[in-house]
């Protein structure tokens, strides 16, 4: 057969013309040459179709593309691919439509002119108006929190803000952190997320958690809500020494409100719980722990010697260990010295 249009011979793809006079004639996709792309100038967020996304500009423009392409019915096997440069005012782009015609693997390319239209997204327009629907309140009992405690929660916050935006929760971010004399605030966009992170506050250091809430008005027809999670945290804190009955205890960990201590004389490991350590009388943190000098060992005592005034102590061993560091832990409270209780690395 010959081609209508070249007069080669050959086969014949369709109304008389071989395969590639077919394709002068005819485009087999179709697409617009400008695309105007709302982007955020504060999170990059893209908008696409009324909604807002963190996808990559990649992605978005792939979904552009499938939407607002016409591709002929004929083309089998579609694979869209994007070469994307930056270009004055947004992004040049080369679009590749591929498929099969027949079992012939064509690809028609395209440019398009992406316009990135800066604006702010509802999100970021939420989080600069001071938008916020929980607030976490972070208080102590009978004490204020160390700088240490408020840097960890801080991190504690943050990382669990992160993880939930990186599992989609786009909606989700700290306003605003308030923090003085002694008293942590988070404002939180949401309140769902603002109860797990109390849960997870008092599940670390303990304490008790006290929601209330207060109408803020009207949203999409419903009353809205603010709430206020309040965590008091305990008056003591893992790394503590305390009295009761008599015996001297350390704060090994705090799981919620189960506490976890080790009898000092002994090293033995107890559980008591936050009633009991309420009661208790807390001696201080880890300002107690002073370091002796390691004279001589036997198997059942220590002699050590305070580097300050050079007097000698000796000291009982609660269990079975030999010291191989010359320098020992050792807590001095009420006129008694003990060891303090280390893990194996350090013996
Ligand atoms: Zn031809
Ligand atoms: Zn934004």
């Amino acid at each position: 057969m010959f081609c209508v249009e070249c007069g080669k011979e050959g086969p014949i793809f369709k109304d008389g013309a071989c395969l590639s006079c077919y394709l002068k004639t005819h485009r087999l996709s179709k697409g617009p040459e400008v695309i105007d792309l709302p982007v955020c100038t504060h999170c990059d967020s893209y908008k696409y179709k009324n909604t807002w996304s963190n996808d990559l500009f990649g992605e978005v423009i792939r979904r552009i593309i499938k939407n607002n392409f016409q591709i002929s019915r004929e083309l089998k096997k579609i694979d869209i691919n994007t070469e994307c440069k930056e270009a004055k005012d947004g992004k040049s782009c080369k679009v590749y439509v591929s498929g099969f015609l027949d079992d012939v693997e064509i690809t028609e390319e395209h440019a398009i002119q992406v316009r990135l239209k800066k604006t702010v997204c509802d999100v970021c327009s939420k989080r600069f108006g001071g938008y916020h629907e929980a607030i976490v309140q972070i208080r102590t009992d009978k004490r204020k929190p160390t700088k240490n405690e408020i840097d960890d929660i801080r991190t504690v916050v943050e990382n669990l803000v992160k993880d939930l935006q990186s599992k989609g929760n786009r909606g989700l971010f700290i306003t605003d952190i308030g923090e003085a004399r002694g008293r942590l605030d988070f404002y939180m966009s949401e309140k769902g997320p603002g109860l797990v992170i109390a849960k997870k506050i008092q599940g670390q250091y303990g304490g008790t958690i006290k929601q209330s809430s207060k109408n803020i008005g009207m949203k999409d027809g419903m009353q809205l809500y603010r709430m206020t999670y309040l965590i008091r945290l305990p008056p003591y804190a893992r790394g503590d020494f305390l009295k009761h009955d008599n015996s001297i205890f350390y704060i090994s960990s705090i799981h919620g409100n189960k506490v976890k201590l080790i009898e000092l004389k002994s090293w033995n490991e107890t559980m008591m719980d936050f009633r009991t350590i309420h009661k208790a009388n807390i001696l201080g943190g880890k300002e107690l722990i002073k370091e002796m000098i390691l004279v001589s060992q036997t198997k059942g005592e220590v002699q050590l010697m305070d580097p300050k005034n050079y007097e000698i102590k000796v000291v009982k061993k609660p269990k079975s260990v030999s010291y191989k560091s010359e320098k020992i832990q050792v807590i001095k409270t009420e006129n008694q010295l003990f060891i303090f209780p280390k893990t194996k690395t350090d013996i």
